[in-house]
């Protein structure tokens, strides 16, 4: 990996506005970091984020967007909408979606393009759930996930970042080694390979447990390209602590 690491905290829906004021100073106080850093934060809270991060290197996005262009989709939130708040990411597809929402794969691709089309990169999130795990789906899984973006973006696919997430590491405390996760990085590159000549400079992040303790060998695997941190991200040292393991 040539490029540098790219460390992103996906808030979930936590947060307040003191608690985010104070999670907000201490990931600018820990600046420099040699990782670029994002936070992906409730919708409610895309402006007073916005706000503290503004003079900053630190980049914000949203955690979900529509598939949608606008109209009679209530409760939706669009990418355009997003791109006005001045996010630079969106997180699309992540496995609580796909549980509790139902998103399908193509429902993923279709957010995804809609997200680049309004200059947001998406961050696609793919894993398998523990039963897959068990069953040697691994591999089918990630690929079926990863191959409805890439037909759907054709030679677009360069501009998103993936995330690579088994459900079974995702707030669990269960974390990958980073020999699997490697080996899956591994195949998602090739995959990605097959469809652009971008592949290797694109990010393809971890994330599952990850801690201060064990992101800097996630991070040394040669195609982790840096981590989509849940539970750690709300933690302001632990965060600090992570994004410092990034180079
Ligand atoms: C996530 O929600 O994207 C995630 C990786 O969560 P955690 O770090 O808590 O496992």
């Amino acid at each position: 990996m040539s490029h540098r690491t790219l460390i992103v905290g996906n808030w979930k829906m936590h947060g307040s506005h003191p608690a985010n004021a104070e999670l907000l100073a201490a990931i600018v106080a820990g600046r420099p970091y040699l990782a670029d850093v994002a936070v992906c934060v409730p919708f409610p809270y895309l402006s007073e984020t916005a706000v503290a991060l503004s003079a900053t290197d630190i980049r914000w996005g949203a955690q979900d967007c529509s598939a949608h262009e606008q109209g009679a989709y209530t409760g939706e939130v669009s990418a355009a909408m997003l791109h006005e708040f001045g996010c630079r990411f969106v997180i699309v597809g992540h496995s609580e979606r796909r549980a509790y929402h139902a998103e399908s794969d193509q429902l993923v691709a279709d957010k995804a393009r809609m997200a680049l089309k309004h200059n947001l990169t998406p961050i696609v999130c793919v894993g398998e759930t523990l039963a897959e795990r068990e069953a040697d789906q691994t591999d089918a899984v990630v690929k079926r996930q990863m191959s409805a973006v890439i037909h759907t973006l054709g030679h677009c696919i360069s501009q998103i970042v993936v995330a690579y997430e088994p459900v079974w590491a995702i707030g669990t405390g269960r974390t990958a080694t980073p020999e699997q996760a490697q080996g899956v990085h591994a195949l998602l590159r090739l995959q990605l390979h097959a469809a652009t000549s971008k592949s290797n400079d694109m990010h393809i992040l971890y994330g599952g447990s990850v801690k201060p303790d064990n992101a800097a060998a996630l991070f040394s695997q040669p195609d982790i390209d840096g981590g989509l941190i849940g539970g750690a991200s709300l933690k302001a040292a632990d965060f600090v602590a992570i994004c410092r393991a990034g180079r």
